[in-house]
């Protein structure tokens, strides 16, 4: 099932326990449940700084990395 595979390759990306540190300061995130354009999704928000990080957000960064050109 496709929509098994994606919901696996996400959990793997946002690490097996959930947590991530901060690429900006390297504090502990929070786990948090947000409203966007396509419905409710998961998110991670730094305690610290608040910089926040999706699964969306995660995706542009990979696709900016490998193709488009530093603005
Ligand atoms: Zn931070």
């Amino acid at each position: 099932m496709g929509i098994r595979e994606g919901l696996t390759m996400k959990s793997n990306k946002l690490g097996p326990e959930g947590q991530m540190k901060c690429h900006r300061c390297g504090s502990i995130m929070a786990y948090e449940k947000y409203y966007g354009l396509e419905g409710e999704f998961w998110g991670l928000r730094c305690v610290c700084c608040g910089d926040i990080i999706d699964q969306i957000i995660l995706e542009n960064r990979d696709s900016m990395t490998l193709g488009a050109p530093r603005l």
